[in-house]
């Protein structure tokens, strides 16, 4: 398996040489030459796996550079009822017949980015170890990314991560998460600014290639492949678990912000799992939705970005939908180099009218946008009619998914974090508090270790220097 860019500058490169970079060279982003197909005898070999084994099947197929051995025994090591407290790994729950919350939150944060965060900090070790390397992450977060990610790569060999937060924006939940854990390669950095002065600064410090390469700094931010990868395993379990046979189709319901999650869907419909609809929703930042709607793809400035009670959503731009776009444009990369000088330069395109546009339906795309009422009056409705209380992310799913869904075709909502990570609005719409699952009831109790820094490209450039001995 060989991965190109979407803007086709770069010479076609195996997994592991694109598993510790970012963008591409030319600035695209790298996807696989073809999709894997997975034939009728293969989708039912799989049906009864367990998640660890089907993880190993579907992720070989992307990752043949590694030896199938090494794979197989990273899958395993990476999804164990330990971490993610539950035999299933990603149970089904189902509200009605026919209706279904894919359960994707049980890992160590209590959100989705665990699913792909966890194989990935397991990779790292595992390639960093082969070549004796040592790798610096340096993140942005403003709640889930930079929590999962440090409870993948907590007390990994040759990985440090320096995670950037807005100082005193996060949930109570979400600073308890992160800043509560005491090991000596995670370093939190509580910026005295918004989260648009955290990702400015990872920018700056990137933008000095003599210090990135000298402090040998990564990320492992919604672009990384192998993220995406690893989501592709869940549709496929969402899949079997909700159907009898194989000639069944489903729909999912994806709540969406950087296009991660969603492209992971994109990828399994594509490899052949018979997927009739890809529901995409979107929060008040409704970039997405317009383009699914009208053709139009406008990024917007930061300061149009509205802060929402589905906070992991509040995008100004979907960074993966440039995969789903070369897709799209049956894979020319300059089409794709194109639109995106525009997009790079603050402008917009638009589709609408074009042949391209017209092939969205083909590939299962539909779309809608949810707001805080809604959002209310979902999770207030699914916990009064079935006893369920679900988050607000999941919550904006469910809404545009039973919009959007088909008749007599079941619907799989993506169950994106659970409630406790959001309690002011469970509590807005619900007038009580959210459950703690066991174990993270004295998480915001527990002593907290975190540097507080001004906004200062410098200060966190000499912070980082101080601490790797690089
Ligand atoms: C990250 C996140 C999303 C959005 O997922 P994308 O892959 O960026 O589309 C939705 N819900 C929650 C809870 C998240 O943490």
């Amino acid at each position: 398996m060989r991965y190109v860019s979407t803007r086709g500058g770069v010479a076609p490169q195996t997994f592991t040489q694109i598993l510790l970079g970012g963008l591409c060279a030319d600035g695209g982003l790298a996807m696989p030459e073809t999709y894997p197909q997975v034939g009728a005898a293969e989708l039912a070999a799989w049906r009864n796996l367990s998640y660890a084994e089907l993880a190993y099947e579907i992720l070989h197929k992307f990752c043949d550079d590694i030896p199938a051995a090494d794979v197989k025994a990273l899958c395993a090591k990476t999804y164990t009822k330990a971490t993610f407290r539950t035999e299933a790994i990603t149970p089904v729950k189902t509200l009605e017949p026919g209706l279904h919350i894919l359960e994707l939150s049980n890992g160590p944060t209590l959100a989705f980015k665990d699913m792909a965060m966890q194989l990935l900090g397991n990779l790292f070790e595992y390639v960093l170890a082969t070549d004796g390397g040592q790798i610096n992450i340096l993140g942005a977060t403003s709640g889930d990314t930079g929590s999962s990610a440090e409870y993948a790569l907590r007390g990994k060999r040759g990985v440090n991560v320096f995670m950037l937060s807005p100082l005193g924006k996060m949930s109570a939940f979400q600073t308890a998460q992160m800043f509560s854990l005491q090991d000596a390669n995670i370093f939190n950095i509580a910026v005295r600014g918004v989260f648009d002065d955290c990702q400015d600064l990872v920018k700056a410090v990137n933008n000095d290639a003599l210090f990135k390469k000298r402090q040998r700094i990564g990320a492992v931010n919604s672009i990384n492949w192998a993220r995406v990868v690893a989501q592709v395993v869940y549709y496929f379990r969402g899949y079997f678990a909700v159907t009898g046979s194989n000639d069944e189709e489903v729909s999912f319901a994806v709540p969406s912000g950087n296009f991660g999650n969603i492209c992971a869907g994109h990828v399994a419909r594509m490899m052949g799992l018979p997927i009739q609809r890809l529901i995409l929703a979107t929060n008040e930042n409704n970039v997405l939705d317009e383009f699914f709607r009208s053709g139009r793809y406008r990024v917007r400035p930061s300061g149009e970005v509205a802060q929402t009670s589905s906070p992991s959503m509040d995008i100004s731009k979907a960074s993966n939908f440039e995969r789903f776009a070369f897709d799209l444009v049956g894979r020319d990369a300059d089409m794709v180099k194109r639109l995106w000088s525009k997009v790079d330069a603050g402008g917009e395109f638009n589709l609408a009218g074009t042949p391209y546009f017209a092939n969205v339906k083909e590939y299962g795309f539909v779309s809608g946008c949810s707001t805080h009422a809604d959002r209310l009056a979902t999770i207030h409705r699914v916990y009064k009619e079935y006893g369920v209380m679900i988050d607000t992310h999941t919550a904006d799913g469910l809404k545009v998914g039973l919009e959007q869904r088909r008749p007599g075709i079941p619907l799989i909502c993506l169950e994106t974090a659970l409630p406790v990570k959001f309690a002011q609005t469970i509590r807005e719409a619900l007038g009580r508090d959210p459950d703690y699952p066991a174990g993270c009831e004295k998480l915001e109790s527990l002593p907290q270790r975190f540097e507080v820094m001004d906004a200062d490209a410098d200060a966190v450039k000499a912070y980082i220097a101080g601490h790797t001995g690089l």
